[in-house]
């Protein structure tokens, strides 16, 4: 079936082979473009706090996420660029699930000072370590190579 044929028989499969392009422009936002514009010049990371709740909001957000409360300027905070890792896994297949040479550790790190996690890479040649708990501290590339996006993250290191 293609795209000009009409499904007439509705309990036939509605399939086709075939490839189609999809080119993506996706914007980080707001909060997104602040966080990250605030990364091209810092060392650290943005995040908002809920004057309501007292939430801190990481990543940064325009509204509380349990009161949508609205942040405003004054709730804009900056907190370091380290947390504690969560939870881990050892990931030995890519995206297209082609072994990997060199596996990966990724992890969900709670950020210091925040309510919120990020995914991240953790650098290190101990694949059979448990790294629950570990604090850890992002490893931003040089200023002038950033690009205000999370590639400017290059890794984390157990500090
Ligand atoms: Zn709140």
């Amino acid at each position: 079936m293609t795209f000009g044929e009409k499904q007439t028989d509705p309990t036939t499969p509605m399939h086709w082979r075939g490839d189609m392009q999809a080119d993506y422009f996706y914007p980080s936002g707001l909060a997104g473009e602040k966080f990250f514009r605030h990364l091209m010049q810092m060392d650290n990371f943005l995040a908002t706090r809920c004057s309501t709740c007292e939430k801190v909001l990481f990543p940064p957000r325009l509204y509380c996420e349990d009161c949508f409360t609205e942040i405003t300027d004054n709730d804009w905070r900056e907190v370091p660029a380290a947390g504690t890792v969560k939870l881990f896994t050892v990931a030995t297949r890519n995206a297209h699930s082609e072994k990997m040479e060199q596996p990966k550790i990724v992890a969900l790190i709670d950020i210091e000072r925040t309510d919120g996690a990020m995914l991240g890479i953790i650098k290190s040649q101990d694949l059979n370590k448990d790294y629950c708990g570990a604090k850890v501290r992002a490893i931003l590339s040089p200023r002038e190579k950033r690009e205000g996006t999370l590639k400017d993250i290059l890794y984390w290191e157990v500090i």
